[in-house]
């Protein structure tokens, strides 16, 4: 039986990419529906690391306190030496928080518990994934997609305006679209699992054989959970054993102990590393998020992040089109996204090969935060800017004070689906008009924020008479003089916010 029904957005694939798109679109009041080809959510530990960035956008979408909650610190790596001592050292160096980057260590939460608190917060907004639900095909008509769901048996035909493929590296929608995803394949095998274990302390990850590749194993007591993520290289061919028996063995063998006892196997994989970028973001009406246009090596804890900035920078471009912006405003996703996973692709390829010599050490590199949109379509500055921030950067926090006498972080005045535009010391607060979905303040005479500690002066380093106007997605869009404001309002009506007309 067939029923054709529609939807604006159909999001397929509920992992951490489709989750964070369903939430930004759940907030903005995009009607969309979300499928999942399993029963049930996914139940391992993967993509464990989440960046300073992330956390910045997992604190726009509500769910910051309730990740933290979750998972935990990074333990020290202790790193075994043949004769049985050990030598313990940190993982990522420590960085005290600064008021214009409050987050600075990676916080570990196994993916399963990330994604539930994706799912708690959808849930919130009244949507939870389709399980069971899977697409099995698409064609692509005028202004549409429709779409073929198989749901026990039951075929259903869904027409949206946008279907969004965020269903993982093995993607359906990609090889739909027939996009070429080259790269290589990085002659790594490796396994991973989720595992109960006695024998190893929790207040390290503990490695195993140093400097010889086919020996090494990596044990890490897998915060917020009782379990422990084992990882290893194995070799490239061959049946692998993921029971605890076989799991013990190989610990047993690579570790030189017999004091490790496996109990329990939660979860458990044998993969090989890729490395591979797909030759286009989108198709028509149909876009690619996630691990459906990139895959990475696990090193560096890269990939979920950079699958959820995808979301991310996707969600308020697809809404304010279906809003009415101009269709190009979508151009800038890949224009902006691709890049960024190419790089990504380049790191998490280069700290794997480092990781073989030195250890899982990580630096500033892997934080996210200095990613950057320059030289987007979406960038203005009037004047050209010189120095160290730039229109297309991410937005600064700095600790400010209400006009009430209340501190204000910056990033709460951002959380939210809305445009920020911040007037600093301007003449005329009211030189561009107030609109539906910007949030307007100003800082000096009659500001109704101040500036107290100079945070915002030394971050965003502005002129006097400087207007700087921030993205749904905390990157900055423009930053302009007060004397051509007139060019903030044709930005503004490109991005999809014209001046609001009056209604009675
Ligand atoms: C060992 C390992 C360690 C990792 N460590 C890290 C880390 O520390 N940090 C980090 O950032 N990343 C890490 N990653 C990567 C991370 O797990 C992925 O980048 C992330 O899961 C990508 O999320 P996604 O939502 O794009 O795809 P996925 O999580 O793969 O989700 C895709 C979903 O789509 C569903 N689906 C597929 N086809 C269909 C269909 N036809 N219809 C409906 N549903 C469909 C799938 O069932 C799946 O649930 C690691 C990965 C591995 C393997």
């Amino acid at each position: 039986m067939t029923e054709q029904l529609s939807t604006d957005v159909l999001i397929c694939g509920a992992g951490a990419a489709g989750l964070t798109l369903a939430i930004d679109l759940a907030r903005r009041g995009v009607s969309f529906r979300l499928v999942e080809k399993m029963n049930e959510p996914f139940r391992g530990s993967r993509g464990k690391g989440i960046q300073p960035r992330t956390q910045e956008i997992f604190k726009d979408l509500g769910i910051l306190d309730r990740i933290v909650a979750a998972g935990g610190d990074y333990p020290k790596e202790r790193l075994y030496r043949g004769d049985g001592s050990y030598v313990d050292s940190r993982i990522t160096e420590h960085v005290d928080p600064t008021p214009s980057e409050p987050f600075q260590q990676p916080l570990m939460v196994p993916q399963f518990l990330t994604e539930a608190v994706l799912r708690e917060r959808l849930a919130e907004f009244g949507y939870s994934p389709e399980y069971g639900t899977e697409l099995i095909g698409l064609e692509q008509e005028g202004d549409g997609v429709t779409a073929s769901l198989q749901r026990r048996g039951v075929t259903e035909h869904l027409r949206a305006r946008w279907l969004v493929g965020a269903d993982g590296g093995r993607s359906f929608v990609r090889h739909a679209l027939q996009v070429g995803f080259p790269g290589k394949t990085l002659g790594v095998r490796a396994i991973v699992a989720d595992v109960t274990l006695t024998g190893l302390s929790r207040d390290a990850w503990h490695r195993f054989g140093d400097g010889d590749m086919s020996r090494q194993i990596f044990l890490c007591p897998l915060a917020g959970t009782d379990m422990f993520q084992i990882q290893g290289p194995i070799p490239m061919e061959g049946d692998i054993d993921l029971s605890a028996a076989g799991l013990g063995q190989l610990v047993a063998e690579r570790t030189g102990r017999d004091d490790i006892h496996i109990h329990d196997v939660s979860w458990a994989s044998a993969y090989t590393m890729n490395a591979r970028l797909a030759d286009q973001y989108r198709v028509g009406q149909v876009l690619l998020i996630g691990d459906a246009a990139h895959i990475h090596p696990p090193t560096g804890g890269q990939g979920l992040n950079t699958s959820v900035q995808d979301a991310y920078n996707l969600g308020w471009k697809i809404a304010a089109v279906i809003d009415g912006a101009p269709e190009v405003l979508l151009h800038s996703y890949e224009e902006e996204r691709r890049p960024i996973a190419a790089e990504m692709l380049g790191l998490a390829t280069r700290l794997l090969h480092a990781q073989h010599r030195d250890g899982i050490r990580r630096g500033r590199e892997v934080k996210q935060l200095d990613i950057a949109y320059s030289g987007s379509s979406l960038t203005l500055e009037v004047p050209a800017r010189t120095g160290e921030l730039f229109a297309g950067d991410r937005a600064p926090d700095a600790l400010l004070l209400g006009a009430s006498g209340q501190p204000r972080y910056l990033f709460d005045l951002l959380q939210g689906p809305h445009w920020t535009l911040i007037g600093y010391q301007v003449a005329h607060r009211d030189s561009v008009p107030p609109r539906k979905g910007l949030h307007i303040h100003t800082m000096g005479t009659r500001g109704d924020v101040i500036d107290e500690h100079g945070h915002f002066r030394e971050a965003y380093d502005v002129e006097e008479g400087s207007w700087v106007l921030i993205r749904p997605d905390g990157y900055i869009g423009a930053i302009v003089e007060e004397a051509s404001t007139e060019l903030l309002e044709d930005y503004l009506t490109r991005a999809g916010l014209p001046a609001t007309s009056a209604k009675h």
